[in-house]
């Protein structure tokens, strides 16, 4: 008889690089595959080269992708030990991805091309230009699934159904997974506080509750914070549950206004360093740019994404970079010059204040060469993204030497994911039976709720699901 079965493989205790499943017979839904996000255990980060046949050996071996049975190719699991390949398994498998932030999806190309693995259709065609041009993620694959939010998807006698999260540029997926035997939910990355995501996140609660799910695999990443969990605790020590925001965050009204400080008074040129797969952030620099009357330019790389996206002509400037100048032309640096319209240091020289000109971090030097006086950087999000990483005090010094005026809008904003008070008023809504805390450095600081039961397994320990509990099966 069929049972189900779940597993996390990873991402327990890790920002990201959550990988995890649930089973039931032969088959299998995996949902996510991402990559833990951590400069400081990153090999590569540290100038490591990525070798090209055997990137996923190397990862394997480096544990930065969990030994998982049935789902790598034959050909590039080779001479390691134990491990079972998509050929040679008798499971069949999907693999899910909620959205394109590499901690959700840096390894999904290590899955055998045979196996669907669904991203959303805005997603794969970020990640198509991502690829063009030598960022995309190594890749077995040619192609994704697409799917659409709010439509189940039937595998065996799996549902899975993505539900919408957020709803700017390529969308954010949570995932409710049924089986005959119960249901596992994950919230994906949970952001609460952010006013796109509200609304679908109040109706999610509802449905999880109504449908009283038995598992609730929840982010729980700023709860890191100690102080920011303390600044939510009752008398008792148990959590208040409230959307309200901690003293140090602000609104969204405050944002907006802050986001006008971005440009307002600035008298010269404005560079900025952002996440350039964030089509939501190249969509909110375009109306900034117009509202002050310039130019919003890129460099090649996103303005590639951003033509490929949103389907328009970008304005591009050209660095000083053997990546450009190399020669013959990739196909996609042609094909981009051919439908952009080119500026120049010339012409950002004669009218500096005209301009909000992308500078990234592999091309900051560039900022030597162009107009500082009465000049801004603005590090919106772009890598590296906290002073955690080497590279900041790189980043710093660089633009402080050119003469820019260094405006790190990151520190500005909440961290990023829903404050402590938000996940206790979005776990006691859904009223799971088990609660998985998961995505964060400290996911033992969120405590399960009177009446539910809180669980922080094993990486790769297996469980079934049955009656609403999960038992370890002993291996
Ligand atoms: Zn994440």
């Amino acid at each position: 008889m069929s049972r189900t079965e779940f597993t996390l493989h990873h991402g327990s205790d890790t920002i990201g690089g959550m990988i995890a499943e649930v089973r039931h017979g032969t088959h299998r839904v995996i949902f996510e595959m991402g990559a833990a996000y951590d400069p400081r255990t990153d090999p590569y980060s540290a100038g490591i080269q990525q070798r090209n046949a055997s990137w996923l050996k190397d990862a394997l071996r480096l544990g930065m992708v969990p030994p998982i049975d049935g789902i790598f190719p034959a050909a590039a699991i080779e001479g390691i030990d134990g491990l079972i390949s998509a050929e040679e398994s008798e499971l069949e498998t999907i693999v899910f991805i909620t959205h394109l932030h590499l901690d959700h999806m840096a390894f999904m190309g290590a899955v055998h091309p045979d196996i669907p693995v669904y991203l959303s259709q805005n997603a794969q065609t970020i990640e198509r230009a991502l690829e063009d041009t030598g960022d995309g993620v190594p890749t077995f694959r040619d192609h994704y699934t697409a799917f659409t939010p709010g439509e189940a998807i039937r595998f065996g006698e799996i549902e899975l159904l993505p539900l919408l999260s957020y709803d700017l540029a390529y969308g954010h997926s949570s995932c409710l997974i049924t089986t005959p035997d119960g249901s596992v939910h994950w919230t994906g990355d949970l952001v609460m506080h952010r006013p796109e995501e509200l609304p679908h996140r109040l109706k999610e609660i509802e449905l999880l509750r109504e449908r009283s799910i038995d598992v609730l695999i929840c982010d729980c990443c700023e709860f890191m914070h100690a102080d920011l969990v303390d600044e939510f605790r009752n008398e008792d020590g148990t959590l208040r549950a409230t959307l309200d925001l901690p003293a140090g965050w602000k609104s969204e009204a405050q944002m907006e206004r802050d986001r006008e400080n971005w440009l307002l008074g600035a008298t010269g040129l404005v560079a900025f360093n952002f996440y350039q797969r964030e089509m939501a952030m190249a969509e909110l620099l375009q109306e900034l740019a117009s509202r002050y009357g310039r130019t919003l330019v890129f460099e090649p790389d996103a303005a590639w994404i951003v033509h490929r996206y949103f389907d328009i002509a970008p304005t591009v400037y050209v660095p000083d970079s053997t990546r450009y100048a190399a020669e013959p032309k990739d196909p996609w640096f042609i094909e981009l010059m051919d439908n952009c319209t080119e500026v120049t240091r010339e012409e950002i020289e004669a009218a500096p204040s005209q301009y909000l000109l992308q500078v990234s971090y592999p091309n900051i030097l560039e900022l030597f060469d162009l107009p500082s006086a009465g000049g801004r950087f603005l590090q919106i999000f772009g890598i590296p993204i906290g002073d955690f990483d080497p590279a900041w005090s790189h980043l710093v010094r660089v633009v402080e030497q050119a003469g820019f005026e260094f405006v790190d809008i990151g520190h500005d904003m909440p961290a990023g994911h829903s404050s402590p008070g938000a996940v206790q008023y979005y776990v006691e809504g859904v009223a799971p039976n088990i609660l998985i805390p998961a995505h964060s450095f400290n996911p033992e600081r969120l405590e399960a709720p009177a009446g539910m039961t809180r669980l922080i397994p094993e990486h790769g320990q297996r469980f079934v699901l049955k009656d609403g509990q999960l038992t370890p099966i002993e291996s």
